[in-house]
């Protein structure tokens, strides 16, 4: 069977799923989604990311597709379908379809877009080389707390990086300090073994690997601390880092074109990954 989408109540084949030309989500970029990593056939956080979901959706006043419990019915359906046991699940939610307007149409249904995709294992080269950032002005909006699908400054920021020969873009805010990456969350290790990331306000996307991870560094009575640091501070410190759900932990070795403390892969950073993935992996067994 081929793999398959969920639109709007239908299963359909993947190639041929499709939303009406006025869903304003393509005319307006008006909704929201998320990524759930699916690691050995299980849905990692799901109800983290069904929080997250619900919270983009208040924030933007657009109503829920369906409850709960039938959002996690139909996810389950489409994993079965696709035999998706590693990779992730894409849910999208828009305001629904109606002639093009700014304001908020009155008897719109919200649309609910679900896909699946598998994923290969993280690359050794990349686990062992680390990733190359570059740093770009945050040029987004000041609500970057809602996971929308309005992406502009994203991709701009991520096309700078491959253009630039990197592999991705940390953003960085009028004061000089980072933000996020395009896609994920930026972290660095100090000199003093402290673990630092951008407190989350309406800056950042707060990334439930970030939420998760943050717990784990907790558990494992690591020094942490949730502040800004600035680029200087990030080219300085000994290791750095980004999380999100489908890089889980993934180390950064060069930041511009500097390397970050000995130019490898931290050692806090390579730990850190492994207790991320013993977490994922304890998920679904039972105690
Ligand atoms: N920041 C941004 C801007 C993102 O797009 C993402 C990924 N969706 C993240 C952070 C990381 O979030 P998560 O850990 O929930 O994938």
């Amino acid at each position: 069977m081929p793999r398959q989408a969920y639109v709007n109540g239908r299963y359909r084949p993947h190639g041929d799923a499709a939303v009406h030309i006025e869903d304003r989500g393509y005319q307006f970029a008006d909704g929201v989604y998320e990524v759930v990593p699916v690691y050995n056939g299980i849905l990692v956080d799901e109800d983290l990311h069904l929080d997250r979901l619900d919270r983009s959706l208040r924030e933007l006043r657009i109503e829920a597709p369906m409850s709960r419990a039938s959002m996690k019915l139909v996810a389950r359906e489409l994993m079965r379908r696709n035999r998706l046991s590693n990779g992730f699940l894409y849910m999208q939610v828009t305001r629904g379809v109606a002639p093009r307007d700014h304001k908020f149409p009155k008897n719109a249904t919200p649309s609910l877009v679900m896909t699946t995709r598998q994923m290969k294992p993280h690359s050794a080269a990349m686990l062992n080389n680390g990733l190359k950032v570059i740093t770009v002005p945050d040029e987004r909006w000041a609500r970057c707390d809602i996971k929308s699908v309005s992406l502009l400054p994203n991709i701009l920021g991520k096309q700078a990086a491959v253009d630039a020969g990197a592999d991705d873009a940390w953003q960085v805010d009028r004061e000089g300090q980072v933000t996020e990456g395009t896609s994920n969350n930026a972290w660095i290790v100090t000199e003093g073994n402290q673990v630092v990331t951008r407190n989350a306000n309406n800056a950042i996307l707060n990334g439930i690997t970030r939420i998760t991870l943050l717990e784990l560094i907790k558990a494992e009575g690591y020094e942490l601390v949730e502040r800004s640091f600035s680029v200087e501070e990030a080219k300085a410190a000994r290791e750095a880092f980004l999380t999100s759900s489908t890089s889980f932990v993934l180390p950064i070795t060069q930041i511009d074109d500097q390397p970050v403390g000995n130019g490898h892969p931290g050692i806090l950073t390579g730990k850190l990954r492994q207790h991320y993935l013993d977490y994922m992996q304890s998920l679904g067994k039972t105690a």
